[in-house]
């Protein structure tokens, strides 16, 4: 397919970009060393030219962080509504994509604060990448503050302010995020017809946002090697060192998401050998890694799951289009491991109160997320947005995100396959 072969290129354009930045960042660094005109002219042009261009990348993903936060949020609920009146079948599966999503972000968290990649910076580097990235962002100070004064009243401020319109104003994602969850609760309550038409209302504003985050996407060959090289001669080669081990980090967490998880429900609830099971499923993790799409691997994983693994018709046709929109298990990992990366790289302590909120928000913003490279992103930004850790962090890890987008859409359809064989096998109601 045409557009397939287009994002094939894309992504090898956006790797190559990834590795000119870094090697021209290396050599500038390296060179200024010996002749340090060379790095100021360096940190001039990123200051001035590279990194405000990457910048417009970035303004175009916070452009569509409202609107789509608001439709996606909304439509998957109205549609998991929608799902809990087909019956058990549907009840089971969707609760088994909830759980493997958790248990996804329960690990990211849990290992990235074991591994604490972005703590490892010195103070000096911390500061730069503050005053750097934070740019025009609240002061990190103030921010840090605000994340120890977590109880009961500040949840309800942080969920319920007295004015809804004056929250998105500022940027506040929190109450949006509630206020979608109720809509979208209270569009399945409506007559069918109606309920239809909210829900085509719903689903053109998130495609309309989505066509936007694929024109952004258009840039990131460009944006991916000038954000990157900015953030090398601006910040020093440590942050490059910090950026690798959460790179490695986020790929452990997710092969053992994948890998461990999985091959425990495939042990618990079938008959089945785990390697077996992966080893024939292999054309499906290809095709996923090197699109980046769930939805573009969607016939793949219908073809391999009924051919080779032989679920029926029926199940495949049920689960896998549900989990290619909605069983983001790898993405909500993934979404868990940037909002503390950036946190720690930024020294922003995030409690455990604030990362159980974390949890539940991951999962329900990957549920919005687009089976499409780069899905994710907004809703990145949408969750930095709510915990006060300044947006423009995303620029730190959007150089590597390609890359990690390749992986953990694996690990989202990975979980579809094996989520579409337990329920085939174990949790269909008897008929
Ligand atoms: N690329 C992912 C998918 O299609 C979504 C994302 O996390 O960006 O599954």
């Amino acid at each position: 397919m045409s557009s397939e072969n287009e994002s094939h290129r894309l992504a090898t354009r956006i790797l190559w970009g990834l590795v000119a930045g870094i090697v021209l960042g290396i050599i500038t660094v390296g060179t200024g060393r010996f002749f340090p005109g060379v790095l100021s002219a360096a940190q001039n042009a990123s200051e001035h030219v590279l990194n405000p261009f990457g910048q417009v990348f970035l303004r175009l993903l916070f452009f569509v962080v409202i609107p789509l936060v608001f439709a996606s949020l909304a439509l998957g609920i109205v549609q998991l509504g929608n799902i809990a009146k087909l019956g058990p079948l549907a009840g089971r599966t969707a609760g088994f994509f909830f759980m493997n999503m958790a248990i996804g972000v329960f690990l990211g968290l849990i290992m990235m604060n074991i591994l604490n990649p972005g703590g490892s910076l010195d103070a000096d580097t911390q500061e730069k990448l503050k005053s750097e990235f934070v740019g025009q962002a609240q002061n990190v100070e103030e921010v840090r503050k605000n994340q120890a004064k977590l109880n009961f009243n500040t949840l309800v401020e942080m969920f319920m302010p007295r004015n809804l319109m004056q929250s998105v104003v500022n940027f506040q994602i929190l109450p949006l995020i509630l206020f979608a969850i109720l809509l979208g609760a209270a569009g399945t309550q409506m007559a069918e017809a109606r309920r239809q038409r909210f829900e085509e209302f719903l689903s053109i504003v998130t495609e309309l946002m989505t066509k936007i985050v694929r024109f952004a996407l258009l840039l990131a060959p460009y944006a991916v090697p000038a954000l990157i090289f900015s953030a090398i001669v601006r910040v020093g080669l440590d942050f490059l060192l910090s950026l690798m081990f959460f790179v490695l980090a986020c790929v452990l967490i997710m092969v053992i998401h994948l890998f461990g998880t999985m091959s425990v429900w495939l042990k618990l609830f079938t008959k089945r050998s785990p390697i077996q099971f992966f080893r024939s499923i292999r054309a499906v993790l290809i095709t996923a890694f090197s699109t980046s799409s769930s939805n573009a691997t969607l016939p793949t994983s219908l073809q391999v799951s009924r051919e080779v693994i032989g679920v029926s018709n029926s199940t495949s046709g049920f689960v896998l289009p549900l989990g290619a929109t909605m069983n983001m298990s790898g993405t909500a990992l993934y979404e868990g491991c940037v909002v503390l990366f950036i946190a720690q790289v930024y020294g922003i302590d995030l409690s455990i109160g604030s990362q159980v909120t974390l949890l539940l928000l991951t999962v329900f913003s990957a549920i919005a997320v687009a089976g499409i490279p780069g899905g994710s992103l907004p809703l990145i930004a949408g969750l930095l947005i709510s915990f006060n850790i300044p947006a423009e962090g995303l620029a730190l890890i959007l150089g590597v995100d390609r890359l990690l987008d390749m992986a953990r859409t694996t690990v989202n359809v990975g979980a579809d396959v094996v989520t579409a064989t337990i329920v085939d096998e174990k949790l269909k109601p008897a008929t």
